[in-house]
């Protein structure tokens, strides 16, 4: 067998573990049968359509020297400058046990964007969202709603890791909160789906029960904002699963290219 077919060996090996988590995913959240319409690997669903990204000036790629736009989460002049207003932060006590400052990552301009709660373990070595046993799920989820994770924005209420997985604090999302803010008002997405108690309160400033909140519609500084589970928790509760599925099926009937599954 030649190198080659040993690396496609290999790719379809991954595709295989991938298609099963895609339908594991599934069957956990009740779907008992997949409509396959017209669409088939050769005609994939088109990307969503791309808003016109902010221009970009001389002297953006690296504004005041210390981050760039090929940075995590930085993908468009106007991200990059929050990402420098943030700086090596230090404006509430989750900085001194952090190992990375955990940003952002996705696509500049995403029309979805998803708002979790803070950096875990591995999220805080790696520098990126969602990227342990809860991101994996949330990653499934996404790629369940027929879109990637390239595709969307994904961002915390605090950019810091709370020492052994705590809860964040209000003083810490209090001094968090206006970047969040400013990352999805340069986004500008059509929808947010906030995961979990955090993300729900921080943004609507509402503390009632996430399982009161879920499933329905909100808006946050004039965006759609569907409540939904946290993947941790639905990590811990996998019946819960089938109502995430519900509300993000909401998400993509919403969306400007309509998903099915
Ligand atoms: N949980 C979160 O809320 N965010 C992450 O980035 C990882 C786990």
């Amino acid at each position: 067998m030649s190198k080659d077919a040993h690396v496609d060996a290999g790719e379809i090996a991954e595709i295989q573990a991938e298609l099963r988590r895609h339908l594991e995913w599934l069957r956990d959240a009740g779907v008992a049968e997949i409509d396959l319409p017209a669409r088939s690997p050769s005609a994939p669903r088109a990307p969503l359509p791309e808003p016109p990204a902010a221009p970009l000036r001389e002297g953006d790629g690296r504004a005041r020297g210390r981050y760039a736009l090929s940075d995590k989460g930085c993908g468009s002049a106007a991200l990059l400058r929050i990402r420098e207003d943030v700086g090596e932060c230090s404006r509430c006590k989750l900085a001194g046990g952090r190992t990375n400052l955990v940003f952002g990552v996705g696509k500049p301009n995403a029309q979805l964007v998803f708002v979790g709660e803070g950096p875990g373990a591995d999220e805080d070595a790696q520098g990126e969202p969602f990227v342990g046993k809860a991101g994996q799920l949330l990653t499934r989820m996404i790629e369940a709603m027929g879109l990637r994770r390239e595709d969307v924005y994904i961002a915390n209420v605090v950019k810091c890791r709370p020492p052994g997985n705590r809860d964040p604090e209000p003083d810490e999302i209090a001094a968090c909160e206006p970047f969040l803010k400013a990352q999805i008002a340069a986004i500008s997405p059509s929808i947010i789906v906030a995961l979990g108690r955090f993300a729900v309160q921080t943004l609507l400033r509402d503390t009632t029960p996430i399982t009161r909140q879920r499933g329905r519609w909100r808006a946050y500084e004039g965006v759609k904002l569907m409540p939904t589970f946290h993947p941790a928790y639905l990590l811990r509760n996998p019946v819960e699963k089938r109502k995430a599925w519900e509300d993000l099926q909401l998400v993509m009937k919403e969306l400007p290219n309509k998903g099915s599954v």
